[in-house]
């Protein structure tokens, strides 16, 4: 048994990407489909942010020092965003403007329509000129050359606003990884079966197909096999053909019918691990294939789930080119926890409550998806730890 941060690190190194992934692993997409994706190019400003002096308001552009001596101001001219002003600002003089037009030269304030009054073709300020001018400067945000977003950046849509304003409708972003999602049980029947008394309904494997489609893969899902390998090894063969990484669920702790590991080392995988000291999801298993990479996740849905988000997401998107870890805080436990056993790392699904605290959910076991389905982070309870008093900090990883 390895400790979790061994396995990780031991995962983590068979994704290993230096620099930009080379062109066959990228692809070109439009602006509209990078959401989600993994971005291999370093985009530059092509112009200042703003590209001119900017107003940030509706009001008035006028010289400040006019305002400071309380001269009244004749209007020029109205500005409208787009537009460009005809005059410009002087002595006793202003000209209306919109938001987001670019000033009159000279001009360097601008006073909100919410504190002037006009009369008679005058403007009057009707409260003290601010430190704050309500003017953005050309190039305060950003310069022209720049360079804005990096390779490895996880396109959202906050990046894509500044891909649309830098012109970049064009974007390399590495290849989707495709991912085959296996179920294994005898027990099993697909979601819209009707299950015998003792069947139990496949949740894992449609779980663990959104997980890796949400982790940005081409992810397929290939059916159920059955605990033997008549069933196992074609769809296993065939899944390790088509696709970089396998996920398989179930068969790989120490029961009869476990046949996981030792089909898949049949066709050619080597096991790196088959068990870590982590609670749910002790069997969790890691091989590399001549192709591709193979995990063997434990049959329960909680374990899978958790241990799909702690060392198979983070590993599905280094070799897309991501560093990826799942953000953690420390959080003071709401509740006293205690367990007799401490030999392995437990993860336990938990809510942050309003207060900012850590909140143990009611949580029976691996099997309980109704506890997973309710929370929004994992208290993490680290190996030899028995006892964590409220109010203590735990780590707290966030889902
Ligand atoms: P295993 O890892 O195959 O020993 O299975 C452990 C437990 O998880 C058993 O109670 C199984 O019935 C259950 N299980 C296995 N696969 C799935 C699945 N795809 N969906 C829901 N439960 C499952
Ligand atoms: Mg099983």
């Amino acid at each position: 048994m390895i400790v979790f941060e061994e396995a990780l690190s031991i995962i983590l190194n068979k994704a290993k990407v230096t620099g930009a992934l080379p062109d066959d692993k990228c692809e070109w997409v439009s602006l509209e489909n990078s959401c989600g994706r993994i971005l291999q190019q370093t985009v530059i400003a092509d112009r200042d942010m703003p590209p001119f002096h900017k107003s940030a308001m509706d009001g008035y552009a006028c010289l400040y020092s006019d305002l400071v001596s309380a001269t009244p101001l004749r209007l020029l001219e109205t500005i409208p965003a787009g537009g460009v002003a005809k005059y410009p600002v002087t002595t006793g003089t202003c000209s209306k403007i919109m938001t987001g037009a670019a000033l009159p030269l000279h001009a360097d304030y601008v006073v909100m329509i919410e504190e002037t009054r006009e009369e008679e073709g005058f403007i009057y300020c009707t409260s003290q000129p601010k430190s704050k001018t309500n003017i953005c400067f050309k190039g305060e945000d950003l310069k022209a050359g720049a360079p804005v977003l990096h390779p490895g950046c996880l396109i959202q849509p906050q990046h894509i606003a500044i891909l649309a304003a830098v012109g970049c409708t064009t974007i390399r972003v590495a290849k989707k990884v495709r991912v085959g999602i296996i179920s294994t049980g005898d027990e099993l029947t697909e979601p819209w079966e009707s299950p015998q008394v003792v069947q139990i309904r496949n949740s894992n494997g449609w779980q663990l197909l959104d997980q890796s489609k949400k982790a940005g893969t081409l992810a397929t899902y290939y059916g159920i096999a059955r605990d033997h390998e008549d069933s196992f090894i074609p769809l296993l063969s065939t899944a390790l053909y088509e696709n970089d990484v396998v996920i398989v669920s179930g068969g790989v702790s120490m029961g009869d019918f476990d046949i996981v590991p030792d089909t898949a080392q049949q066709l050619g995988i080597d096991i790196l691990f088959d068990t870590v000291a982590v609670q749910p999801g002790k069997p969790t298993t890691f091989g590399v294939g001549a192709n591709g990479f193979f995990f063997g996740l434990p049959g329960n849905p909680v374990s899978s789930f958790i241990q799909f988000e702690l060392m198979v997401k983070p590993f599905l998107m280094q070799l897309m080119g991501a560093h990826y870890a799942p953000v953690s805080l420390r959080l003071p436990l709401s509740h006293p926890f205690t367990r007799k056993q401490a030999e392995r790392m437990a993860h336990l699904p938990a809510k942050i409550d309003p207060s900012g605290s850590c909140l143990l959910l009611n949580y029976h076991g691996s099997g309980d998806i109704n506890s997973l389905q309710q929370a929004n982070c994992l208290a993490r309870i680290p190996l030899g730890v028995t006892f964590v008093a409220a109010g203590e900090p735990v780590e707290t990883i966030l889902l």
